[in-house]
């Protein structure tokens, strides 16, 4: 079986609907996946309608909830969400209004640097429920200001860049209650080495797993971050955070082996 539980769409800042986000993961050969877009779940039941007339693959609901630890952003999976549970919705309204403030920030940043741009400039698909740094280098490549998205990060988006504004979340507290209210499993999403200091902590305020397999991490980092996570008595997942742009989706992927225990909290016979 081959899994990959982290991907966006168009509901936040992926490039495919869930529709071709499902052709793509049956034209890569994924069995399972997981929709987890930015502080919203709105985009599942369009995957899985999706799903249903294309004989597979399967869907998990997942959403990815900006948090707050310490004053510093967190990333938390959800995993095996009620999407409709009210604690999620509240999740996500309150996500959605903090993103629009954040981008009109943002794009005050730029303007200031020089770069002429509207916050109207930035176009995101009817279905996007959450806005996005994707979205604004987007614009700025469509408005000849970079030539491409990653020059778009490197001179003005990426952390620390001139017109980056971090993302503002509720503490990761509020974001584990949610998911646990709303019958998921919460996953600490790409965590730092350094990151795993936290995790005996997070474990007491009910996070169950950590994101510790990734396509571009190191082997020595995913081992040394597995190793933290078992001490720390937490579960193992993995997910390429993939957002529409090559490499194909299900050319990187995880199997029962790495993910078997998350697959037995999601009730998943193996
Ligand atoms: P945001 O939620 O608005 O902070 O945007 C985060 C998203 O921006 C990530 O999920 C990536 O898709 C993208 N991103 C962040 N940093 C970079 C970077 N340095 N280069 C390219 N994309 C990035
Ligand atoms: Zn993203
Ligand atoms: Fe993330
Ligand atoms: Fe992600």
């Amino acid at each position: 079986m081959r899994l990959d539980l982290h991907l966006h769409t168009t509901y936040s800042d992926g490039l495919l609907t869930p529709r071709e986000l499902v052709a793509a993961a049956n034209a890569g050969g994924l069995d399972v996946i997981a929709v987890t877009d930015h502080d919203t779940a709105a985009g599942i039941e369009p995957a899985r309608a999706a799903a249903r007339e294309a004989g597979g693959p399967r869907v998990f609901a997942g959403a990815e909830l900006t948090c707050s630890l310490d004053g510093e952003e967190v990333h938390l999976l959800g995993y095996g969400i009620d999407p409709t549970h009210p604690a999620i919705a509240a999740f996500a309204a309150r996500g959605a209004d903090l993103r629009r403030e954040r981008l009109a920030a943002m794009v005050a940043r730029l303007n200031a640097l020089g770069v002429r741009l509207r916050v109207e400039d930035v176009e995101v698909e009817p279905d996007c429920r959450s806005i996005g740094r994707p979205h604004l280098a987007r614009a700025l490549v469509g408005r000849g200001v970079v030539p491409t998205f990653q020059e778009a990060f490197a001179r003005f988006l990426a952390d620390g860049g001139p017109a980056w504004i971090p993302s503002r979340g509720p503490d990761v507290q509020e974001g584990i209650a949610a998911v646990s209210a709303a019958g998921g499993v919460a996953v600490w999403a790409h965590p730092a080495l350094e990151d795993a200091r936290q995790f005996a902590r997070l474990r007491g305020l009910g996070l169950v797993g950590v994101e510790t397999l990734r396509p571009r991490s190191e082997p020595a980092e995913s081992l040394a971050l597995e190793h933290a996570a078992r001490e720390a008595g937490l579960l193992c997942t993995g997910g390429s955070d993939w957002h529409g742009a090559p490499p194909a989706l299900g050319s990187w992927y995880v199997t029962e082996r790495h993910v078997g225990e998350l697959l037995g909290r999601l009730g998943v016979p193996s």
